[in-house]
């Protein structure tokens, strides 16, 4: 079933929903485009698939389109992701000769009459410049912008350069080399989609049976792309020293995004270093039930990535009221309140990860003490009609 705005009401308050009316009253008939690369895999589709039609529900005419890219194209945007984060990039012609060409195909045949552009990411970051620009853009960039490579930024800056507006995740990732005006939007996820919305017991044991997760032992899990950014690898270490201590299972499950070619060699890299370890279960999957049903059960979530945008995974844990020791990273100390909503760890300290998961296997109040916090704090902050109030202040302003 597809949700309206009226299906929220009982999870955020009439206050909330009367506030959204009223915003987009304010703006309603104005047509807003976003632009991403993919439709499925990532925070960004994931986002998207809910805002898109909640932005519609409410009375703004808002379409999606999403780039056409090739897998050297992604490979390219990939490496560029990468740097953005701290990597290098040898940022050669061809590079930047490919990189651009996709985007002005795409623009060729994709028509923006819209009163609003709204570009996510930076795969279809250079569109901008194949248009005659008659409207407000906004470049929402989602990646962890702390530390970018210092040539990949000065290029792409020459693109941001013509944005009306920069949105990033964190107050941390906006630039002080960046005329463009900047505002921070916090990511946000979908209380009722088939993802985060309450599981009966019936159908999680369904759902872990069939994708061959035996009951028996506590399990401890990381959701999330097969990325090395998300350190997979690193979370095998952190398990074999849980394992000497708690006995429990580990369920690394990940998809592939359209948009990330890198994805496939990292799952057989972890497969490969799996394959003689006990109680691991290593999952490909794109299953929206089967993600939901293990964050309900886990008894311990983690999320060791070495670098994060913002980090769903947490978002969606912590709303379902699961302890979570993650990295000290990106946005996740923005979710993770270190003793309170979860643990923070620095992101290469296997002990750390590990003597905090333990404490939790062994500590079931302390455990369900921080699932409640978590679930709070998500609540507060985090739940998609507070992006949905976030764009409509946005739109409002370019049209006041
Ligand atoms: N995800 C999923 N299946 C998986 C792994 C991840 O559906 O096997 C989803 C996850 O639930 C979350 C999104 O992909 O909604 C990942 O967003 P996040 O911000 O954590 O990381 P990103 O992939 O955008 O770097």
């Amino acid at each position: 079933m597809i949700s309206s705005i009226d299906d929220y009401r009982s999870i955020v308050g009439d206050e909330v929903i009367h506030t959204i009316f009223r915003k987009a009253g304010k703006v309603a008939h104005k047509h807003i485009v976003h632009i991403n690369s993919t439709f499925q895999g990532g925070g960004v589709a994931e986002i998207l698939a809910s805002l898109v039609s909640l932005m519609n529900d409410v009375g703004i005419f808002t379409g999606w389109r999403i780039l056409h890219g090739s897998p050297d194209f992604f490979s390219i945007t990939k490496k560029f992701h990468n740097a953005l984060q701290g990597g290098n990039v040898n940022l050669t012609s061809i590079k930047k000769e490919l990189y651009t060409d996709y985007n002005e195909y795409f623009s060729r045949f994709t028509h923006l009459n819209h009163d609003l552009v709204i570009v996510h990411d930076p795969q279809p970051l250079p569109m901008i410049k194949y248009y005659r620009k008659r409207q407000p853009w906004i470049w929402r960039c989602h990646v962890d912008l702390s530390n970018p490579n210092p040539a990949l930024w000065e290029y792409l800056k020459s693109f941001i350069i013509r944005y009306d507006m920069v949105i990033v995740s964190n107050e941390s990732f906006k630039k002080n080399d960046l005329p463009v005006p900047q505002r921070v939007h916090y990511p946000c996820i979908d209380p009722l989609s088939a993802k985060n919305k309450p599981l009966d017991k019936n159908t999680i044991k369904k759902y872990l049976n069939k994708f061959g997760i035996p009951n028996g032992k506590p399990i401890i899990t990381q959701i999330s792309r097969f990325d090395k950014w998300k350190d997979p690898e690193g979370v095998l270490k952190i398990f074999e020293l849980v394992k000497k201590e708690v006995d429990c299972r580990l369920v690394l499950c990940g998809n592939l995004a359209a948009d990330d070619p890198e994805g496939g060699v990292i799952y057989q890299r972890v497969l490969q270093k799996a394959k003689n370890m006990k109680d691991v279960i290593i999952i490909l999957e794109e299953n929206n039930i089967l993600v939901n049903a293990l964050q309900s059960t886990a008894s311990v979530v983690i999320q060791k990535s070495l670098r994060e945008g913002f980090g769903l995974t947490v978002t969606e844990a912590l709303w379902k009221r699961r302890p979570v020791v993650a990295s000290n990273a990106g946005g996740i100390p923005l979710q993770i309140i270190d003793g309170k909503t979860g643990f923070l760890v620095k992101p290469n300290d296997l002990e750390g990860f590990a003597s905090k998961i333990i404490k939790l296997l062994k500590e079931p109040e302390l455990a369900h003490e921080l699932g409640e916090n978590g679930r709070a704090h998500v609540k507060e902050n985090f739940l998609i009609t507070r992006s949905l109030l976030d764009y409509l202040e946005v739109i409002q302003e370019f049209f006041d």
